[in-house]
């Protein structure tokens, strides 16, 4: 097939086709100059859309064209354009092959299974493709299912009744379940297209495999995560809910210490939960030891405990950057009209996303964060008595709001003392502050753009209605959060106004606080994925400090398995 990059249509004849796919074929068509039936079959390979400013709106597709008359008609086409001199780029591509293959091995004993710990998006894939590779591991999760866990989320968004195991944080699928599901990632993996594949597997639009900008949406996820939980088990894998990691049993000494096993607390056959149901009344915990000699740790950043114990194990870890700030929202239509100007609304276009960064003199830089176009603001809190926000969006993007975190570094050098987890002891501080200053049972604090500014208290809203769940408490985040980012929140907003200007708007809403969107600690580990300090023990994802979304995280679960299967294998 022959592949044919940057082809750009106007919005305008796209809308007058009325057939995207008849727009994209013909101007493919002419790209290539060959006849309208040459081309027997096309595949869209990328989606993006130029909407800088002074220019018409464009839509700008990679394609992949299969030739009537197959590789030979192709190759002769690329040599007649070669001929012709200045033709367009194109080049003959072959079928992409698959980086995570199905194997099928001799089975192993339960020693030799690898446990992973943890089902968010490193874990589930690191599972999902060690169970291609025939090695049957099991996974352990501390939170519920996705059917149980949306009701516990449902129940808590409703009474601020909180499961401390499984709620926006915790549960199958991890922090990416109820999220917008914005699948970009600024990193490279020869996994990305093969995890994309399985989301679509699972119920994903097959428009995430060409979108520049893919997003899967909170109602799609927690049906695309249970069919890779599926997945694993079909391939001979084992699936725990209700699993907590509360130990890692460790022999040796020094820089021979060797990971045996895993210590688990597990809840079995708990019954679902009912919105009468009292909270946290599954059946008794039991405790199991695990025999393991590989154990992928892929707990993610709101696993306080799991910090704890890692500290307490003398496994290596370091202090590194994190992020915190507040959740802004705009009204949707607004950005829409910044971004997109009269073409607005354009089903073509969808909801408008941005992406902005403040660099002003004498101000820690600003940036916007997980931006949800049509989105909702989450109660995200995993501990009692700590407010934490984030976003998430449906799969149509269809809510009068935008939303992003606004969010400011916080250095390894800008907290006090020499613990470890003293990054984790600020965002705890942080929350618990917001908390008492929402009032109790989860309300948040909010604030108006305009009074932020100004630094004078809200009492209410303007026309940006908040759509945190648990409902707001007006005043001012002053004393919230540390005055560096606070500072350096006042000083972004209007600078990113500068390049989206509606981002200013005096009744936009801050929401706060939001804490959890990285990590404030690096596992150490070395090239294979391996902690530097207890052998068998590979910690990966977000909450090791190896990733920061949802793409990210899963290759490097991916990348983590391939290590894991190669060293089995060559045991
Ligand atoms: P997690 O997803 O946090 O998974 C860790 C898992 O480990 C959890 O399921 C947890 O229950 C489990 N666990 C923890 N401790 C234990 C234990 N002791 N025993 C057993 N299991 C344990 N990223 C994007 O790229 N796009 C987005 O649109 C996006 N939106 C987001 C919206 C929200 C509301 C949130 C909270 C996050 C969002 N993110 C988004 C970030 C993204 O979800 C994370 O980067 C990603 O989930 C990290 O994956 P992970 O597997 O490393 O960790």
């Amino acid at each position: 097939m022959i592949e044919v990059p940057n082809i750009s249509v106007p919005l305008r004849d796209l809308e007058r086709a009325g057939d995207e796919m008849a727009a994209v074929r013909k101007a493919a068509q002419k790209r290539l100059h060959v006849a309208p039936d040459a081309i027997a079959s096309l595949e869209i390979r990328r989606r993006s859309i130029d909407a800088r400013r002074g220019r018409p709106i464009t839509v700008v597709y990679t394609v992949r064209c299969f030739m009537r008359g197959g590789t030979n008609s192709e190759r002769a086409l690329l040599s007649s354009i070669g001929r012709r001199g200045r033709g367009p780029k194109v080049e003959v591509v072959e079928p992409d092959g698959n980086p995570v293959p199905l194997v099928s091995g001799a089975p192993l004993s339960d020693g030799e299974r690898p446990v992973v710990v943890g089902a968010g998006c490193a874990g589930l894939f690191c599972a999902w493709a060690l169970a291609r590779q025939g090695l049957c591991p099991v996974l352990v999760e501390r939170g519920d299912d996705a059917a149980r866990r949306t009701a516990l989320i449902d129940r808590f968004d409703r009474t601020g009744e909180l499961d401390c195991e499984s709620n926006i944080q915790f549960g199958l699928g991890g922090a990416g379940t109820f999220s917008d599901g914005k699948l970009t990632t600024g990193t490279r993996s020869p996994y990305h297209r093969a995890i994309l594949e399985a989301l679509v597997a699972g119920g994903a639009s097959p428009r995430i495999l060409f979108e520049a900008k893919p997003h899967v949406g909170s109602d799609v996820l927690p049906r695309v995560v249970t069919h890779i939980a599926r997945e694993v088990e079909r391939l001979g894998g084992e699936v725990r809910h209700r699993c907590r990691l509360t130990g890692l049993r460790v022999e040796g000494s020094g820089l021979g210490r060797r990971v045996t096993g895993v210590e688990l607390a597990w809840r079995e056959g708990r019954p679902a939960p009912s919105p009468d149901a009292p909270v946290g009344a599954p059946g008794p915990e039991r405790a199991e030891t695990l025999a393991a000699s590989c154990v992928v740790l892929a707990c993610g950043h709101s696993a306080r405990d799991v910090f704890e114990l890692l500290r307490d194990l003398d496994v290596a870890m370091e202090r590194k950057t994190f992020s915190m700030g507040a959740r802004i929202e705009h009204l949707q239509a607004d950005v829409d009209r910044c971004q997109y100007g009269p073409a607005a609304g354009s089903p073509l276009l969808g909801a408008a996303p941005y992406k902005l960064v403040s660099h002003v003199r004498g101000a820690a830089p600003a940036y916007s964060f997980c931006m949800c176009p049509g989105g909702y603001v989450v109660a995200a809190a995993s501990e009692a008595h700590g407010v934490v926000t984030n976003g998430m969006s449906l799969a149509a993007r269809d809510g009068a709001n935008a939303n992003s975190g606004i969010l400011v570094n916080v250095n390894p050098g800008d907290l006090p003392g020499d613990d470890v987890l003293a990054g984790v002891a600020l965002q705890r501080r942080c929350e618990q502050t917001a908390y008492a200053a929402g009032g109790g049972a989860f309300r948040a604090p909010a604030q108006l753009v305009g009074d932020f500014l100004a630094g004078t208290p809200s009492s209410g809203p303007g026309h940006v209605a908040p759509t945190y769940p648990r409902g707001v408490t007006w005043g001012s985040l002053d004393g919230l959060l540390p005055e560096t980012v606070l500072g350096a929140m006042r000083a972004g907003i209007p600078a990113m106004a500068g390049k989206l200007r509606c981002f200013a708007d005096p009744e936009a809403v801050l929401t706060g606080v939001e804490t959890r969107s990285s990590s404030p600690v690096r596992v150490v580990r070395d090239k294979g994925y391996e902690s530097v300090s207890v052998a068998g023990l590979f910690p990966v994802g977000e909450g090791a400090g190896y990733a920061g979304g949802i793409m990210s995280a899963a290759a490097d679960g991916v990348g983590c398995a391939m290590a894991v299967a190669g060293r089995i294998r060559n045991a």
